[in-house]
C-alpha cells in the first residue's frame, strides 16, 4: 500500500531528525505564519562557560566562586553547570534548603548563610551596561507586569558600585550572600552553527517577522538576534516562563515556537506548534512539545515545514 501523504511526511521528517508526534502536528507545522525562538540552548549551544569572576571587596574570587558553585550544585541549568565546572578544583561546601526558580536562579543555605545566584533583573539588580542597547524599546515585551514588580527588560538606575563591572555581551549573574551582593559571574555562550541558516530559511517560509524570546538580559539577547538575523524589534528579553507564553500569544497568526528549557514549557504549550531541542531539551520541554529536534539541528525545521506544506497539498 502507498502511505498516506502525512504519514510519509512524518517518516521523511524523521530522516531529517525531526520527530513529529502525530499526523495532526505534521499538518499544523506547515501553517506557521510566525516563528519564535528561545535563545539559550536553542539559538545558542546552551553550554556557557565562565569567563570572569568579579567579587565585591569582602570576598576573594575563589570564595565567591565556591559559594556560588555550592548553591548551584543541584541545579541542572546550563549556567549552574558552567559555575560548578569552573569551581571543580575549589573546596565547595554542602548546601541545604536548595530552591530553584525557573527563569530567575537558585537559593541555598551554604555554611549557615543564604546564597542566591541568578538573574540581576529578577533578583533586583540592573545588569551592568545592559540598559543602553540602541534601538531597543523600553518595555518591548509589553508583558503583564505584576503590581509592584519591576518591569522585565526595562531600564533602571545602575548602582554606583556596579560601575566596576565591565560590559559583557554574555550573561551576568549576581551572587548574593544573606541578601547583600557578593559579586558577579560573567558567562559566555556560543551561537549554534545552523542557527543563522535556519532563521534565514524560516524567514522565507513565514510571512510575519521572527521573534526571539528569552529569560536572559536584553544585551545578550540583542547580540544573538543580530548574529542570527532576527530584527531587533522582535526581541523580548528578561521574560519569566509565563511571560514567554504570553509573548507567544501576542504574536500574529499561527506561531511556531522552538525552545529547550523547563522555562519554555508554557510557551511550547501556548504555541500553535511547539518544537523542543531533543539533545539538550529538558524532559518537560520534550513532553510538552509537538515535535522534537532529535539532533538539535535547527536547519531541519524549515525542511519539516516544507514537507508539511507538500503533504497538505497532496491531502486536500
Ligand atoms: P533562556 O530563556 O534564555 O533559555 P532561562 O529562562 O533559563 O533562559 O534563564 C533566564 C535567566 O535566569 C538566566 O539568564 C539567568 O540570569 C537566570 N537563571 C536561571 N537559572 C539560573 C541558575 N541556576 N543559576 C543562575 N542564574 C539562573
Ligand atoms: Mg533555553
Amino acid at each position: 500500500a502507498t502511505m498516506p501523504p502525512l504519514l510519509s511526511a512524518i517518516a521523511n521528517a524523521g530522516r531529517h531528525g525531526v520527530l513529529i508526534k502525530s499526523a495532526a502536528v505534521m499538518e499544523r507545522l506547515g501553517q506557521a505564519d510566525t516563528i519564535a525562538y528561545d535563545k539559550t540552548g536553542t539559538l545558542t549551544e546552551g553550554t556557557p562557560h565562565l569567563i570572569k569572576v568579579i567579587p565585591e571587596p569582602a570576598f576573594s574570587e575563589n570564595e565567591l566562586l565556591a559559594l556560588a558553585a555550592s548553591a548551584e550544585h543541584r541545579s541542572e541549568h546550563p549556567i549552574a553547570r558552567a559555575i560548578v565546572a569552573a569551581a571543580r578544583d575549589l573546596a565547595c561546601e554542602e548546601a541545604y534548603d536548595f530552591r530553584a526558580e525557573p527563569g530567575r536562579g537558585v537559593t541555598a543555605t551554604v555554611g549557615g548563610r543564604e546564597v542566591t545566584v541568578g538573574s540581576p533583573e529578577h533578583f533586583g539588580e540592573q545588569v551592568p551596561g545592559a540598559s543602553h542597547v540602541p534601538g531597543a524599546p523600553d518595555t518591548p515585551d509589553g508583558a503583564a507586569v505584576p503590581d509592584g514588580a519591576a518591569a522585565p527588560d526595562s531600564g533602571g538606575t545602575v548602582p554606583d558600585s556596579d560601575s566596576s563591572v565591565p560590559d559583557s555581551d554574555g550573561t551576568a549573574v549576581v551572587v548574593r550572600v544573606d541578601g547583600v551582593r557578593a559579586g558577579w559571574l560573567l558567562l559566555a555562550d556560543r551561537l549554534r552553527s545552523g542557527a543563522p541558516t535556519a532563521v534565514a530559511e524560516m524567514n522565507r517560509l513565514t510571512t510575519a517577522p521572527p521573534a526571539l524570546l528569552t529569560g536572559d538580559n536584553r544585551r545578550a539577547a540583542h547580540v544573538v538576534a543580530e548574529q542570527t538575523g532576527i530584527p531587533s524589534d522582535g526581541v523580548r528579553a528578561g521574560l519569566l516562563p509565563h511571560e514567554k507564553s504570553a509573548a507567544v500569544g501576542r504574536l500574529n497568526g499561527n506561531v511556531l515556537f522552538i525552545g529547550d528549557g523547563v522555562n519554555d514549557a508554557p510557551a511550547l504549550a501556548a504555541a500553535h506548534t511547539g518544537i523542543a531541542m531533543g539533545r539538550r531539551g529538558s524532559d518537560l520541554a520534550l513532553e510538552t512539545a509537538d515535535a522534537v529536534l532529535v539532533h538539535d539541528d535547527l536547519t531541519a525545521v524549515p525542511k519539516a515545514v516544507a514537507l508539511s506544506r507538500r503533504a497538505r497539498r497532496l491531502v486536500v
